[in-house]
């Protein structure tokens, strides 16, 4: 290798140890990145790639000037890489050799505290997974910008696993070097995050404290790891870090990643945004606090009847206080978020707005403190317990700073007049000599006669006399003495002035010292009141999401939800809570849901786009929103609390995630097959439709027999499979629904209206003319429909172009393999339907059950 020179040595030595990060290396008034980080980067972030050193020897090159660097880095850091910042850490001018330099801090997607990565309504969290020998989980989870952590433990799945860490927000996962890849492979394939590794996982003494309420040492550990890479990577104060709790996925209702993107809680399924998810109708949260908590709040509703009644009795407290609400929704729209102003007084990187805007925030607490106080009077203990440590720092803040402070903490004009003597006495004499500079412009003015004489200042001169070169001849001779010349104008000084500013510079030099220091110091005071701000935060999130609860529950209409102990669900008139805002105004079709006894299953059937999976999901979206403490758009509604709620989707309908495999589907099936109790909910939506009809058919019954005698949950099952109809015959807690629909004039008109028994038929056809399928298509579609219901010969003799005949398995019926190929017969379309199955089955191979239950399939056909 050719002679490398010294500081890319260094550089290469540095590098080596940030192997998976960008390092972004200064060099004066740049950051550079060399070879492979070159390249990649200069492709990311659309640079120039240029190079150092000539010919073989060119080491591809770019670089971002340090000043603009930020907007970057955080462009690296949201497509998930990780960058190493690496300073000089000596003065150039006194280094000998290569200046020194050093990574200072890292920059990873889960511990940004600002930047795009940082979004105001949702969490960033840092989340470390460690394996312990007897093959459980251990997992912690951090959001740095805020300092809440948590941890959990849990058994041996690691699908559990996997769905904790694809909760929303999970940014960057940590885990130990020696990890499975096969656990990794598996991991990366549901969740695509940022993979970082640390294998120190004992726990730091200075942070002891944070384990508190840990009370076992698998759950400190796990909180260690993360913790050490935290230190290894921030390499600063992590003060704000909030004591870990210790949550208990039990403790909540469980939900797989799958179920709730398709339930579309915090997002749309489709695009991915928060409108048109459960999130944009329950948030109706006025800061960015209250809006991280209601996600988290959705994510994981609670299964705690107490805990739920109490969230609820709130909600009605808030709800049935509307003048006060709306006055404490006003109050805290004008508080910031605290949370992250409290990660940023830690980390030193607040300013003083900042700080002020805390101020304001705090001195909200009395108000809103009396509002809930009139709303809610048994809850004040549990929220503004803090209120007095907090009093303290409003004062302090409230003497210090002025109460428009700049953005920049290293210009001045902070610091409160009174606040410090010594400033005091800086400012004055800036004050004075500026006033005496004022005076003597004046002054010489009247004394020349120049009217146009003026003081200015330049960085360079400092104060001058300047007199525009028409005017110089009525300056008396040596009256000053010549500093500058320009074309038209002359600049002079005097002792007297030179005196005066040095002066002035001198005290404002020392001003803008001492007003910087005296700022650290108030910022480093406010460091002891963090923890107060902390719990003053929560309180502010928890008032807020409760008081939007109330909100929402009024607007819409809502109604305070019961729970049964009995497992019973009797909901009168439920809407699905997105679906009915969006539809026209009062065009939603309220629905009932009796699920009781003899009825623990409904299996639906109805056309398509009659409302099926709308009716599915809404019951789904009813028990969540009950559980995370809200009303329920309903006249009344009586629910079991849930343990877990499963929902899948037939392949055919999953297309939007991109995984319209039946494998996937199977996969997701068999978890809710063996996760799944007596206490869960399952939806199932057209399961089975990915194979071929009698493949598909069969595994539904089986699935639907299966949770009907092993499982026993509360299971709704669409299907447009109509024979599976038949199995309430033998399955006591199976209830046929459908979703109605009536023919008008020829057109079909959907009630969405559920109702019990089977539907008559699909409409599909129906549904195609709505798409505006070629009229050719859904008119020879009709007519093949006609004669596969009279049983009679679809040929291609009535289609009236020379295309190709259609797919017939794809269109209409299941049993359209069926249909019988000769024109004429001597028995009717069902008869010949009945000897078809009886001359296709194989009967040597039967039981004598269904042997049975074929001759009494072949009767009904009959009938
Ligand atoms: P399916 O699952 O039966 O194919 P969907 O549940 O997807 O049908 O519903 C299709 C459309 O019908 C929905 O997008 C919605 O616009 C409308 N819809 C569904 N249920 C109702 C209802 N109860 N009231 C009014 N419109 C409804």
């Amino acid at each position: 290798m050719a002679q490398i020179t010294p500081m890319m040595k260094q550089y290469l030595e540095i590098k080596a140890q940030h192997q998976d990060a960008f390092l972004f290396f200064r060099l004066g008034d740049f950051y550079e990145l060399f070879y492979e980080d070159a390249k990649l980067a200069a492709q990311e972030l659309e640079i120039t790639l240029t190079g150092r050193g000539q010919g073989d020897d060119r080491i591809p090159m770019c670089g971002v000037p340090y000043h603009s660097a930020d907007q970057y880095m955080s462009r690296l850091i949201e497509k998930g890489y990780k960058i190493a910042l690496c300073e000089q850490v000596e003065d150039p001018k006194v280094a000998k050799g290569v200046v020194k330099r050093e990574v200072v801090k890292m920059l990873t997607p889960g511990t940004m505290m600002s930047g795009n990565v940082i979004k105001e309504k949702e969490n960033n969290y840092l989340v470390a997974l460690t394996l312990f020998d007897d093959q459980t989980f251990g997992l912690a989870r951090t959001d740095l910008t805020t300092g809440e952590s948590a941890v959990t433990f849990i058994g041996d799945t690691l699908e559990d696993v996997i769905h904790d860490i694809a909760s929303s927000g999970t940014k960057e996962l940590v885990v130990a070097s020696t990890i499975d890849e096969k656990i990794m492979k598996r991991i990366l394939e549901r969740c695509p995050v940022t993979i970082s590794y640390e294998d120190n996982i004992e726990m730091d003494h200075e942070y002891m404290h944070l384990c508190e309420k840990l009370e076992s040492d698998k759950l400190i550990t796990s909180f260690a790891r993360l913790l050490q890479y935290l230190i290894r990577t921030q390499k600063r104060s992590l003060q704000h870090l909030q004591k870990v709790t210790h949550y208990h996925v039990d403790s909540f209702m469980k939900m797989d990643t799958h179920t709730k993107r398709n339930l579309e809680l915090t997002e749309s399924l489709r695009e991915k945004k928060k409108a048109g998810s459960l999130l944009s109708i329950v948030d109706q949260t006025v800061t960015a606090m209250g809006g991280r908590l209601v996600k988290n709040w959705l994510e994981r509703p609670l299964i705690d009847e107490n805990a739920i009644e109490e969230r609820l009795e709130l909600v009605t407290s808030f709800l049935e206080a509307y003048f006060e609400r709306e006055e404490l929704r006003d109050e805290l729209r004008q508080v910031y978020d605290l949370e992250r102003l409290a990660g940023r007084i830690a980390y030193g990187s607040v300013n003083a707005r900042e700080l002020v805007q805390l101020k304001r925030s705090l001195e909200k607490i009395p108000f809103i403190k009396e509002l809930v106080a009139k709303m809610a009077p048994t809850s004040i203990e549990r929220w503004f317990s803090e209120e007095e440590q907090v009093g303290e720092l409003i004062q302090l803040l409230n003497r210090s700073l002025v109460d428009d402070p700049p953005i920049s903490v290293t210009d001045g004009g902070m610091i409160r007049p009174g606040y410090h003597e010594e400033l005091d006495t800086y400012r004055d004499a800036s004050k004075n000599g500026k006033q005496w500079i004022a005076e003597l412009e004046q002054k010489e003015r009247q004394e020349t006669g120049i009217r146009t004489l003026k003081i200015g200042f330049n960085k360079v001169f400092g104060y001058y006399i300047e007199v525009t070169r028409a005017n110089i001849h009525l300056l008396p001779e040596g009256r000053y003495e010549r500093k500058q010349t320009l074309t038209n104008a002359e600049r002079y000084v005097t002792p007297e002035l030179k005196e005066k500013e040095a002066l002035i510079l001198e005290a404002e030099e020392k001003m803008e010292q001492l007003e910087y220091d005296l700022f650290v110091q108030v910022r480093e005071e406010a460091k002891h009141y963090l923890q107060s701000i902390q719990t003053f935060a929560h309180s502010i999130s928890e008032i807020d999401v409760l008081a939007g609860f109330a909100t929402v529950s009024e607007q819409r209409h809502y109604v305070k939800p019961t729970f049964s102990k009995q497992r019973e669900i009797a909901i009168v008139d439920g809407r699905h809570p997105v679906v009915e805002t969006v539809i026209e105004k009062g065009q939603y079709v309220a629905n009932d849901v009796q699920m009781t006894k003899g009825r623990e299953m409904l299996l639906i059937t109805g056309p398509n786009m009659a409302g099926k999976s709308t009716y599915m999901r809404q019951l789904a979206l009813l028990a969540v929103m009950a559980q995370i403490g809200c009303y329920v758009p309903a006249t009344s509604c009586k629910m079991p609390i849930f343990d877990q709620v499963f929902t899948r989707i037939g392949a055919a309908d999953d297309l939007a995630s991109g995984q319209s495999t039946f494998m996937v589907e199977m996969l997701e099936t068999r978890y809710a097959l063996t996760k799944a109790t007596e206490n869960s909910l399952i939806l199932l939506d057209e399961i089975g439709r990915g194979t071929s009809t009698y493949d598909g058919m069969a595994l539904a019954q089986a699935i639907i027999e299966y949770i009907h005698d092993t499982i026993r949950a509360k299971t709704l099952f669409s299907t447009h499979y109509h024979e599976l109809t038949q199995l309430d015959q033998e399955l006591a807690d199976l209830q046929n629904v459908h979703v109605s629909a009536v023919e008008e004039n020829g057109t079909v008109v959907f009630l969405h209206k559920v109702v019990d028994g089977q539907a008559d038929r699909s409409y599909g056809i129906y549904v195609a003319e709505l798409a505006e399928l070629p009229s050719q298509v859904t008119e020879r579609a009709e007519a093949l429909l006609k004669q596969f219901e009279e049983g009679t010969v679809a040929t291609k003799a009535t289609f009236s172009s020379s295309k190709p005949e259609p797919d017939l398995q794809l269109s209409l019926f299941g049993e359209v393999e069926e249909t019988v190929k000769e024109e004429s017969s001597v028995f009717s379309g069902q008869e010949e339907k009945v000897l078809k199955k009886l001359v296709k089955k194989d009967v040597l191979h039967m039981t004598p059950i269904e042997a049975i239950q074929f001759v009494n399939e072949l009767q009904r056909l009959l009938k």
